[in-house]
């Protein structure tokens, strides 16, 4: 896999993680090319065959210069270690990303200023609100194809935008992503914003976003890796040498029946984009190659796995309650959609960490609901969880909720 590329001891340097926000084609992609120099689109064919959760990550080192302050990921010392997570397109991945799949310290929302306020801006902000995240810098970008005065209107329009809500004072930055105009801007808050402290004492836990087998074809017995699984750290702590479990692990059809049998095995390495490391907290992107066949984690066999210390994750359940909570409207869609109260027995979708399960609800009391699912979840106490709706064929984000 990856080499130590620099002499940089990246264990120790703070990690920022960044998610990308805002409307189709307003330019989050382009934006986070031109500040890391790496493409997250590269799961959009895959995206399009159905739901699955592949976020796009990109990260960077982020170096200061001693002698005029500057940031950059050129010349200075390192200073941050900063995580890129790409939102994609798919509503209900949106959900997900929300839910718990990533951790997001400070959000980009992007609006494009020839196109302004769009369906998608409003749903982000929404949602970023309701996952409490309050730090959000808004990139005013594709400056370069309007006018001043078009700017000057656009700004207002955003201003407008987030009056009452948690991005009322964020700094609106206009930016060109195509032209690389006024990144050293990005990289400087990106500096300067304080980073939340960390639960690294807690029992710990990894949501699996990707599963993959990364030998090439032809390679000699001695040289295999084994199965590589790729997520983040929501908390504690996982080093090379840990035993480890992953649940609801392998599905399997036995004696008729669909079961799921937890997956043990022992962390052989850890890497962080192209560095190894000997252990790793909370944040960012991370890739931990273990003792597993490759046939185990190949074409992302255990993406949606949670993955803790062995025998220390809970058991898995079909059974849910969710203390849930509605939007009061329909977000993604145009114009104003009211979402309408939860019903017995009606299927919702739901996001928990990087899985996605459609459950009916079979009790409901206030905002209390009992919901059997259709695919196993590891339920964690205070999980956020994304809920969806089907809207003519669509998951559109209606809410979420809160395992009790
Ligand atoms: P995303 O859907 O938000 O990820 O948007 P993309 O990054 O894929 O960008 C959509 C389109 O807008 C692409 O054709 C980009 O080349 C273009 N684009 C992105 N940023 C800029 C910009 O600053 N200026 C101009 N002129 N075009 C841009
Ligand atoms: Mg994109």
């Amino acid at each position: 896999m990856g080499k130590t590329s620099e002499n940089t001891n990246i264990e120790n340097l703070p990690i920022l993680n960044v998610g990308m926000a805002g409307h189709i084609d307003h330019g989050k992609t382009t934006l986070l090319h031109a500040l890391t120099g790496k493409f997250t689109d590269v799961h959009s064919e895959e995206l399009k065959r159905g739901i699955t959760i592949k976020l796009g990550y990109a990260d960077i080192i982020l170096k200061k210069n001693k002698n005029n302050g500057s940031y950059s990921v050129d010349d200075g010392e390192p200073y941050r270690y900063i995580s890129f997570v790409d939102v994609p397109g798919h509503e209900m991945l949106m959900a997900t990303m929300l839910s718990g799949a990533a951790i997001i310290d400070i959000a980009l929302l992007v609006v494009a200023a020839n196109e302004g306020i769009k369906p998608q801006t409003r749903e982000h902000l929404v949602a970023l609100q309701a996952k409490k995240i309050s730090k959000i810098i808004i990139i005013q970008n594709k400056i370069d194809l309007v006018s001043k005065e078009q700017a000057l209107k656009n700004y207002k329009e955003i201003k407008e935008f987030v009056k009452g809500t948690v991005a009322e004072n964020s700094p609106i930055i206009p930016v060109s992503a195509q032209q690389r105009v006024n990144l050293d801007k990005i990289y400087k808050i990106l500096a300067e914003s304080v980073i939340p402290e960390r639960d690294v004492n807690s029992e710990a836990l990894f949501v699996i976003a990707r599963s993959f087998d990364i030998n090439k074809p032809g390679t000699k017995v001695n040289e295999l890796h084994g199965g590589v699984l790729g997520g983040s750290i929501k908390r504690g702590k996982l080093k090379v040498g840990d035993e480890i479990e992953i649940k609801p692990g392998l599905n399997i059809i036995e004696k008729n029946q669909r079961i799921y049998e937890t997956v043990k095995t022992k962390i052989t390495s850890l890497y962080r984009g192209n560095y190894s490391i000997s252990e790793a907290g909370p944040g960012g992107n991370l890739a931990i190659e273990t003792e597993l066949d490759m046939a185990l984690t190949k074409a992302d066999n255990l993406s949606g796995c949670v993955l803790g210390k062995l025998n220390k994750l809970p058991e898995i359940t079909h059974n849910l309650i969710v203390h849930a909570k509605q939007f009061q409207e329909v977000l993604g869609v145009e114009g104003h959609t009211k979402v309408d109260e939860f019903k017995l027995n009606e299927l919702l979708m739901l996001s928990v960490n990087t899985s996605i399960s459609v459950g009916r609800i079979t009790q409901m009391k206030n905002n209390e609901l009992n919901m059997e699912l259709n695919i196993p979840i590891i339920p964690f106490k205070g999980d956020n969880v994304g809920i969806a709706r089907n809207f003519l064929g669509h998951w559109r984000l209606i809410g979420f909720g809160e395992i009790i």
